[in-house]
């Protein structure tokens, strides 16, 4: 049956609920002819239960009937959970108009006078059920809707907390690209791992973090370069080589990992990490090789850390290993600048910035310091003789002569060409001029390459020392002092040590 476009999917089912035996004989032959499935209900006090059996699609209700008057009747229908609505069309005689209109008050959706024409009733019938139609169909419509606006719901409530942990992780990046920014700027290695280990304490509420290097040396071993926090002194104990099965590891995987996920193959790993109460470790690669580890001990919460946290800490890995490069390029340029290429030496620079320093110290303490100038003699003729390669031979082997024969704190330098500089800290006179002879006497003494083509048949130096404050107190007049003492011992001979007071009044 069509009614307005809705199509049931089965005949309608109509409950005729009447007293009276003829009615229903009547209206259930009507019915049927036109395609109604029909049930009767003779008794009125059995209407909740024909309903709930026949689950009917429309009620035909006489209004009046002796157990039950339509009225209660419509009022227990109403009272039904029904899944659907349930149209409910009143059967009544012209004079019961006031009941009717109680009827309707009850809950009764329409009316029919008896005696009715059978095309009206079944026009009502067919409007009721349209009516019926579309309110289930309101209900369907209401019910999905609200299905949807809870999924709006839930997806909004998803939202709002995606949002909330994109401001927590962009909130964590900024204060990651701030460490960055600080940590890279720093030149010098030791506190660029110094202000990085501070800052990770911070950023991870960590109690405790280190980071090791691999060793300058060979390459092979790793060196704790720094560590905060730790309250066992045994981490200074820990030893790493690359043959290490925690650095295959590390390569093996190439990410910060959770002590407590390591996988169960290398979970020999595990106490030895925790013996040194290490929770999470990060390798640092510079290409394809570790060239430094981070550990972070447990945090402040006594949580495990989250893969947040791991994702920061190699994000700060690899910030690291750039920066730690940097900072190797730095110490080497910077090396090199204060150093002579040829022999290795402190060259002319270092040599006056640490003699500057030295003797403000001097003043400062009211110590000594000496100052040797050391010149090769006749070098020009072994030069001119045997070339320059053999020449710098000479001044490299030199310079190991004068390096062996020094003290710990004092400086050797190359002052320029075939001259030497040292200067001694602390030495007196005495001091310096016993040096000195040690070191004029060892040259000569030492068998250089073809040395008998010097004019005196051997290669010497010559040598001036002075003293602040003894002959001078400014580093240029210490400096003046010792070269004039120098000239004095090349005029004199050379081969030989002079003493700045010892040409006092030569001059
Ligand atoms: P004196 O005993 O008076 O010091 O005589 P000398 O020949 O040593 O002094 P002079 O200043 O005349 O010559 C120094 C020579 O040292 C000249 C220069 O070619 C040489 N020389 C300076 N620097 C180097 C260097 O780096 N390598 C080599 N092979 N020779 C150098
Ligand atoms: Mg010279
Ligand atoms: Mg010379």
């Amino acid at each position: 049956m069509t009614v307005n476009g809705n199509q049931l999917q089965r005949p309608p089912k109509i409950l005729v609920v009447d007293d009276e035996m003829a009615v229903h004989r009547l209206l259930s032959a009507y019915l049927q002819k036109n395609d109604f499935i029909v049930e009767n209900c003779l008794h009125s006090q059995d209407i909740v239960s024909s309903v709930e059996s026949f689950q009917p699609d429309l009620i035909l209700l006489d209004l009046m009937m002796p157990e039950l008057d339509g009225i209660s009747a419509t009022k227990r229908v109403r009272n039904m959970t029904l899944s659907s609505y349930l149209p409910i069309i009143m059967l009544t005689a012209k004079k019961e108009v006031r009941d009717l209109v109680t009827a309707m008050e009850a809950g009764a959706d329409d009316y029919i006078t008896k005696p009715f024409e059978f095309e009206e009733l079944m026009a009502r019938i067919k409007n009721m059920l349209r009516l019926k139609l579309l309110q289930d169909q309101l209900v369907t419509n209401s019910f999905e809707l609200n299905e949807a606006n809870q999924q709006i719901s839930r997806l909004n409530h998803v939202l709002v907390q995606t949002n909330k942990q994109l401001q927590n992780k962009l909130y964590d990046f900024h204060n990651l690209f701030e460490v960055c920014y600080r940590v890279m700027s720093q030149m010098e290695l030791h506190s660029l791992i110094k202000q990085a280990l501070i800052n990770i304490l911070g950023i991870f509420a960590t109690k405790s973090t280190m980071m090791m290097l691999v060793s300058k040396d060979d390459n092979n071993s790793f060196e704790i370069v720094d560590a905060k926090g730790f309250q066992n002194s045994n981490v200074w104990n820990f030893n790493l080589t690359r043959h290490d099965r925690l650095v295959h590891y590390l390569e093996l995987i190439k990410k910060a990992f959770r002590i407590s996920d390591i996988s169960p193959e290398f979970d020999d790993l595990v106490p030895q990490l925790k013996e040194i109460d290490v929770e999470v470790v990060c390798p640092l690669f510079q290409d394809d090789d570790i060239i430094g580890i981070l550990c972070l001990g447990p945090n402040y919460k006594d949580e495990e850390y989250k893969e947040d946290n791991l994702e920061a800490l190699e994000l700060l890995g690899n910030m690291l290993s750039v920066a730690v490069k940097n900072a190797g390029r730095y110490e080497r340029i910077k090396a090199l600048s204060y150093t002579d290429g040829m022999t290795g030496l402190h060259n002319y620079r270092f040599f006056r910035l640490r003699l500057k320093e030295e003797m403000s110290r001097t003043r400062r303490d009211e110590s000594l310091i000496s100052l040797l100038i050391i010149d090769v003699d006749h070098f020009k003729n072994y030069n001119d003789t045997l070339g320059h390669p053999a020449g710098d031979e000479v001044l490299r082997q030199v310079s190991l002569i004068l390096q062996k024969s020094v003290r710990d704190n004092d400086i050797v330098a190359r002052y320029g060409g075939e001259e030497f500089a040292v200067i001694l800290p602390g030495a007196d006179k005495e001091g310096a001029l016993t040096l000195a002879e040690r070191i004029r006497e060892k040259v000569a003494t030492y068998g250089f390459e073809q040395e008998e083509i010097q004019p005196e048949g051997n290669l010497t130096v010559s040598i001036g020392t002075a003293t602040s404050p003894d002959d001078a107190v400014t580093e240029e007049d210490l400096i003046v002092r010792a070269d004039k003492a120098l000239y004095h011992a090349k005029n004199t001979g050379r081969n030989r040590v002079v003493d700045a007071q010892t040409i006092l009044g030569n001059e």
